[in-house]
Parts: C-alpha cells; structure tokens; sequence
C-alpha cells in the first residue's frame, strides 16, 4: 500500500513506480520527506520560482483582507486584467479570468462557436487540450484511446514535426507541404457540408512533444482556416508569460495574431487561475459569462506580484539566454550520443527525443524512463517524458533557472546518457570486450560546457527583493 487507495488510479503521477512526496519547495528546487533536495525541470506551474515571497506575501495579505466571488469590482480585478492585456496585440483586448487551463479552452471554444455559429473545430494529431468532456472530445490524445473515438465535428491534422514527420528537417518546403496536407483535410470536411468554427493549437507544441514548427507555418495555416470561415485559437497554456524566450508569448516567434488566446498554468505560480484574452467582436457575441472564483482578488493580487516579478527579475531575459546555452549545449550532446535523436525548443521549454540510433529513429520509450528514473535517483534531477511514444525528455524549469542548474542537468544527462549506452552495450555483449568502446566519450564534458564562471548563477543574484525568511 503506497497510502493513495482513495486516489483514483487514474490520476497521473510524475514518477508513477516510485512517486515523490514532496513536502517544500522555493525557487528551482523542491525538496521531499526525506530531506532531499531535487532540481525541479518539471514545473511549469511554479514560473517565476516556487513560494516566491512577493506572490506568497500577495496572497496572504488580500486573503486576509477580501475574498470574494466573481460579480464586484475591485481595483485588483481592473488592475490586473489591463497589465495583463497590455503584454497583448492591441486587437486582442479583452479578458476572461477563469480557474485552469481547461476552463479558459471551453470558454474559447464556446466564443469561436458563438462567434461563427458553427460547430467544427481542427486540431493537431496528438494534442492535448484539457480534461473537460468537450476538450476530451477535441484532444485526439485522449479519444483516440476511448471507445467514443472521433467525434464528426472534429478534423485531426499532423503537427508540423520536423524530425519525424512525413516532411523533415532537410526539406526547406516542409511548412507548406504540411499547410497543404491540413487543407486538404478541411477541403474533404467543406465538401461533406461540415463547416468550421475553430483551429486550437499550441504555438510550441509542447503536448505532442516539443514540436517546433517551421517559421512561417501558422502564418499559412491560419489563412487558411480564415478562408474556411474559422477563427484561430492560441492555447498557451503551456507557452505563455516568457517561458518559450524572447517574446511573453509563444505565437509571436511566428507574427501572427490569433482571435482567441487561452492562459493557465504559470498565471499564479501555482495558485490555480487561468484567462482568455480575444477581440471585442468575439467576446460581444458570446453575451452573459459567469465563473464564481474568476478573477477573484486574492487571485488578481498574486496574479498582478506574477508579472510584477518576470519584469523585475528579467525571467524573459534570464529565459532566453539560459535557454540558449542549454540548448547549444545540448545539441552537442546530440552529437555524442546515439541515444539522443533531436534536440529541440525555445528558450525554458526544450525536448530531447531519446531513441534507439540515430539512423533508424526509433523512438527508445523504455531507455526514456530509465533515463527519467536515473536522473531522479541518481542526480535529483527531475524531468518529464512526454510526445506520443513518451520518449521525449521535457524541460520546462521555473524561470528562475540558472545558468548554473542548466550546466548541472547537463552534466547528469552526459553522465547518464553515458551509463545507459554502457548499459546497453554489455547487454548486447554481457561478457565486455570490444562493444565497451563504445561507450567511451567522443568528446568530454569539459570540451563542451563552455559556460564562463561569471555566468553561474547570474539570474539569481538579482533576486530576490524580498528574502524567503521575510515569509513566515
Ligand atoms: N492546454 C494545454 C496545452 C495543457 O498542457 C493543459 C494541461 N496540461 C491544459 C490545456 C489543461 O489545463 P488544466 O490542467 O489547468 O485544466
């Protein structure tokens, strides 16, 4: 008995053999009954650092103060929702505050059907939405396993995957091969009389895997769903708030401006709060809107110490170049092991698709929760395998990543990477000799972390304003 036996077994578990009980956490790391203390690459939630002191001290203080349901006006509530839409395009003006990411699709979808008055929506092959009946029916990753299957009004079209999609990396046509293959899906659905009202997708398509489409692919894509009569839908829940670098959301590495776009996870640093942010066209057709908890004031308030905090501390920044490093560095690590097909992602949000050689791109699902496992066990690193055959290696730190930690992970990850080949190769020559020398480094971690020692730990030093003592 694991003490979980009220527990759906349903319910996911990071780590489902040996799950963590995880009793603290600030900044990076969290750390669990036993005293350990683990790097957190997993936690998207936690954005700008687990308990930060400003979002703690936020929240306690309004929670001391007001706690309220949805229909009062509060100067936190028009606060917030201005400095939120101000990180928009000015077309997308106006904001919903819902509980999670699930809500805030639902209530998309609802604004694209009343928007367009039609029913059918196109999504990637593979994606995730949400745990809502109507997103389960529009997530192919979870009716595909489920008796009711397809639903009519739903058209599945392959994601972009530049590694091992039917178009690759070596193909400089590959986003419009894929643009036409989609509208040729939606051309067969308009010829059986079925019309559309949305595409969802995330921009870096995290759920099925790290997918980093091609540059000037949404910008084909959503003329296309346009022409069809469609609105397009940016699910961030994922991307948004800086975690894909350089820009506050992920769409903007493509220019383009979606109708409706959705928000969750790192909106209150692990307070549950979620937003839909669209046009005023849209949001006028939908009429009257209620959710008890949306946008309540404790919400707003630790909402508003969020983005308060990626500012001041530079998280977009600090994102963008610790990711760079991490991500060159990777890349080399590609080039040393055979395990590790692509390399892939943008800024905090990188995936390592693990697979048996290189040659073959088999995807090596059980050598992926080894790794998982190792890094857990051995290194107290905690990641995620996520994509459609769970081989891909998901890192998706808070944002207050250093340096540092990024140097750490990949140090582990060669040293594991390593031990797995070695692993493999005495059991394909369980008596040593030759097969061994393979396993030796082509090149050593010293030849390739070029990191500068001024550059370890730089974000962290300009944080935090508040001391972590100053909460008690
Ligand atoms: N959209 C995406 C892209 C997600 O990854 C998730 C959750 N993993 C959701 C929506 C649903 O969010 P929530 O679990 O907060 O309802």
């Amino acid at each position: 008995m694991d003490g979980r036996s009220e527990i759906s077994r349903g319910c996911l578990m990071h780590f489902e053999t040996a799950p963590l009980k995880i009793v603290r956490a600030e900044k990076q790391y969290m750390t669990d009954n036993y005293g350990i203390r683990y790097l957190d690459c997993v936690s998207n939630v936690a954005h700008v650092g687990h308990c930060h002191p400003q979002v703690v001290t936020a929240g306690k203080s309004q929670m001391a103060t007001l706690v309220s349901s949805q229909g009062f006006i509060s100067d936190s509530l028009m606060k917030y929702t201005k400095q939120l839409v101000s990180n928009f395009p000015d077309t997308l003006s106006v904001c919903y505050l819902v509980n999670s990411g699930s809500e805030a699709n639902d209530l998309a979808l609802r604004l694209a059907r009343a928007y367009t008055n039609q029913k059918d929506v196109v999504v990637f092959d593979d994606a995730y939405h949400g745990n809502l009946g109507n997103l389960i029916d529009i997530s192919p990753r979870m009716f595909k396993h489920m008796a009711q299957g397809k639903k009519e009004f739903v058209h599945v079209i392959p994601y972009p995957d530049m590694y091992r999609g039917r178009y690759r990396e070596d193909d400089l046509h590959a986003a419009e091969k894929y643009v036409l293959e989609a509208e040729q899906i939606l051309q067969q659905a308009l010829k059986n009389n079925r019309k559309l009202a949305c595409f969802i997708s995330e921009s870096v398509v995290v759920n099925c895997g790290v997918i980093v489409p091609p540059k000037n692919y949404f910008k084909l894509l959503y003329n296309v769903i346009r022409e069809a009569g469609g609105v397009c839908i940016a699910d961030e829940v994922q991307t948004a708030l800086g975690r894909t670098g350089e820009y506050f959301l992920s769409f903007e590495h493509y220019e383009v401006v979606p109708d409706i776009v959705t928000l969750g996870k790192p909106l209150g640093n692990g307070h549950p709060m979620a937003a839909v942010i669209t046009t005023r066209e849209i949001a006028d057709s939908l009429g009257e809107y209620y959710s008890t908890f949306g946008g309540n004031p404790v919400a707003c308030v630790i909402g508003l110490a969020v983005l308060d905090v990626i500012q001041n501390e530079k998280l977009i920044q600090s994102a963008t170049s610790v990711g760079k490093t991490l991500f060159e560095n990777l890349q080399l690590l590609k080039l040393k092991h055979h395990n590790v097909g692509d390399v892939r992602g943008l800024g905090l949000c990188i995936g390592l698709e693990i697979v048996e050689d290189k040659s073959s791109r088999k995807p090596a699902t059980e050598l992926t929760q080894t790794i998982v496992m190792r890094l857990k066990e051995e290194h107290h690193i905690l990641v995620q395998a996520l994509g459609p055959n769970r081989n891909v290696i998901t890192l998706t730190p808070p944002m207050c990543f250093t340096q540092l930690n990024a140097r750490c992970l990949f140090q582990a990850l060669d040293s594991v990477l390593t031990a797995c080949a070695g692993d493999q190769t005495m059991s394909m020559n369980p008596s040593g000799g030759i097969g061994l020398q393979q396993t030796r480094p082509l090149i050593s971690v010293e030849d390739i972390t070029h990191l500068e020692d001024e550059d370890i730990g730089e974000p962290d030093a300009k944080r935090p304003r508040i001391s972590y003592d100053d909460v008690d």
